[in-house]
């Protein structure tokens, strides 16, 4: 006889693990079944973002971070001290530490919530059952649920023309294991993790070169954010190289020969380190989703409606392995959805005010839309922009290099997006999300009181500056 629970959940990234706990506390049985393993081979909950994503490269942002304030910025605060040198050894194991304190963070959470945890692979096998083979591929075991969610999540996308080898040429998991930092290192793709990781070793003395397909840099984000954050990006070491096509890249003794093609014509580099971070790709492969008759869509995500029901009855997919932004918030925000649906709560995600944030030195964030959508939309809106430069806080800091600005309806004076490049950007768009969330007006956050010195005060004047009337600012 088959277990059976209330839900099963395939997968223990922040979508999988966040809605067990969900589910948990709505009073369902539910197992969790994950077959991520760390570097000693045992069960590492949490999937990318708690393994190799967001946690691990946010450390080595802020150990980094860390190095090139003492390297730079020290001497203008009258500090001296001796020579700054980095231990990488040293910045990896703590990277690792937190790692490992957050994934076993989640098996306690799911102990105290009585969320049955599973090391396994999961594939679904018909109906409302799931099997499962352990990590090493041995015997299956099969498991029925009332309900399944599909929380299997995604996996760097390679390029054919440079192979990985997990020792020079690696995808992004690589690029948070250096031994040592690397005397040149190129990253294809100039997306969000080869600003974050790029800067991570450019910070620490790499000479970093990035390669990116598109003529655009940044084409999601603000144009005016992005001009500024390309030359900020510049400034601070990266060579960004844009419309640069990739041709080959062969690994030899010393590094890697990289060709590609751009503008500019034919080029080779020769670099220590090569790191491919050209997107990520959905994890069905192994599911069976052709035998069982799920969808995946052209791009090959599991197909989902807004409540992100498959096509399948009482089957659920989540996060990134289905369509919209492959981020950690995004994914536990479905997850969530999907649990408090089943348990008969009305619950949706507004994707409209998801936020977004690079974490650069200065972050950049935004929510909502940008210039160039409500342009498409031929919306009639404000715009009302702060500069960074005249917030008391960010010279104090010594940051001042970013700005804040709010896009607001004409007609209705409600926020319709809110871009922020500053230090803890990450930060301070949480207000924006918040005051768009509650439909807020530019009005309510002119008439809402900051603290004084605070970066948030940005918004504040952002907010005025779209009514033409900044208080600290003369443009
Ligand atoms: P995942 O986190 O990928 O989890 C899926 C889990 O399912 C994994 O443990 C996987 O091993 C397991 N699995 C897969 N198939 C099966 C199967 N058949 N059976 C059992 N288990 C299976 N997002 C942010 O919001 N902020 C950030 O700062 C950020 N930084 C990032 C930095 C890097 C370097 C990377 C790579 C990603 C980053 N992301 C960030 C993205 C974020 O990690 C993902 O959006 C998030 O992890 C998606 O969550 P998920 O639960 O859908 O999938
Ligand atoms: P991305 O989509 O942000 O960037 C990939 C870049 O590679 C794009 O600019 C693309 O034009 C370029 N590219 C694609 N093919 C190429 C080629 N052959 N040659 C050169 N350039 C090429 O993806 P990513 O940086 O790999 O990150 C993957 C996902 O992880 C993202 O969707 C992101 O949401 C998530 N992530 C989020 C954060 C965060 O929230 N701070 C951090 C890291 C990753």
């Amino acid at each position: 006889m088959a277990q059976t629970f209330d839900l099963v959940v395939l997968g223990a990234g922040p979508a999988g693990y966040v809605a067990a706990i969900r589910a948990a506390q709505l009073g369902m049985s539910v197992v969790c079944i994950d077959n991520n393993v760390d570097k000693s081979g045992k069960a590492a909950l949490g999937g990318t973002c708690l393994n190799v994503g967001c946690i691990p490269s946010k450390a080595l942002l802020e150990s980094s971070e860390h190095f090139a304030r003492c390297k730079v910025e020290l001497k203008e605060h009258g500090i001296t001290t001796g020579e700054t040198r980095m231990d990488v050894p040293a910045m990896i194991d703590r990277k690792d530490k937190i790692v490992h304190g957050l994934a076993t963070g989640v098996g306690t959470l799911f102990a105290k919530n009585k969320v049955v945890s599973m090391l396994g692979t999961g594939r679904l096998a018909g109906g409302l059952r799931v099997e499962v083979t352990s990590v090493g591929g041995g015997s299956g075991e099969t498991i029925e649920g009332k309900h399944i969610l599909i929380a299997t999540g995604s996996s760097p996308r390679d390029i054919d023309a440079v192979p990985t080898d997990g020792k020079v040429i690696v995808d992004s998991t690589g690029a948070l294991d250096f031994e040592a930092v690397p005397e040149k290192l190129v990253v294809i793709g100039a997306g969000v993790i080869g600003l974050e990781l790029g800067s991570v070793w450019r910070r620490l003395g790499s000479n970093v070169v990035l390669l990116e397909a598109m003529e655009t840099f940044l084409p999601g984000a603000d144009e005016q954010i992005a001009e500024l954050a390309f030359k900020e990006m510049t400034r601070q070491g990266l060579d960004i190289r844009l419309g640069a096509r990739v041709l080959s890249a062969k690994a030899g003794k010393g590094g890697v020969k990289v060709s590609y093609e751009s503008g500019a014509g034919k080029q080779d580099v020769e670099v220590s380190k090569l790191v491919v971070a050209v997107g990520r790709k959905p994890n069905t492969q192994g599911l069976d989703a052709g035998n069982v008759g799920l969808l995946l869509d052209e791009r090959g995500y599991i197909h989902v409606d807004e409540y992100c029901r498959t096509n399948l009855p009482n089957i659920f997919a989540v996060g990134d392995v289905v369509r919209g932004p492959m981020l950690a918030h995004k994914a536990s925000e479905e997850g969530v959805m999907v649990v408090e649906r089943i348990a008969g709560q009305e619950s949706r995600v507004n994707y409209d005010t998801i936020p977004w944030v690079i974490y650069t030195a200065p972050e950049i964030a935004w929510a909502g839309k940008t210039e160039r959508q409500l342009r498409s939309q031929a919306r009639e809106y404000k715009v009302g922009v702060f500069p960074l430069s005249a917030n008391g806080r960010a010279r104090a800091m010594g940051h001042t290099v970013g700005l804040t600005k709010i896009l607001v309806d004409r007609r209705s004076d409600r926020i319709l997006g809110v871009h922020i490049m500053a230090p803890m950007a990450s930060e301070l768009i949480a207000e924006a999300v918040l005051a768009m969330e509650f439909g807020a007006s530019a009005e309510d956050l002119q008439r809402t009181v900051h603290a004084h010195p605070s970066l948030a005060e940005t918004t504040h004047e952002a907010a005025l500056a779209a009514d033409g009337r900044p208080l600290n600012y003369h443009g």
